[in-house]
């Protein structure tokens, strides 16, 4: 069977997070999709949440460095789909 014979349900537009490119996702019945890369969802945080975020924070030593570890992190006010492109894949 070739591809263009399987049922197509809808085409998404959706934006690669890495150049900003429009990319068109053809999805199919069998919920099989091309034409980018799906990588799940982020969690998107407002800046004045992340501001007080950074703000309290502790010091762990990871090795030979000491890095800052967020004590609670910023709760998220909503996700947002991660796509990549097929030449940015
Ligand atoms: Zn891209």
């Amino acid at each position: 069977m070739k591809i263009k014979d399987l049922p197509k349900t809808k085409q998404l537009t959706k934006t690669c997070v890495c150049c900003g490119k429009k990319i068109k996702i053809l999805v199919y019945k069998n919920k099989t999709y091309r034409g980018g890369h799906y990588f799940g969802k982020i969690p998107l945080h407002k800046e004045k949440d992340i501001n007080i975020a950074i703000k309290n924070t502790r010091k762990i030593k990871i090795g030979s460095i000491v890095v800052d570890v967020l004590k609670k992190d910023p709760n998220p006010y909503g996700y947002a789909e991660y796509w990549e492109c097929p030449e940015c894949y």
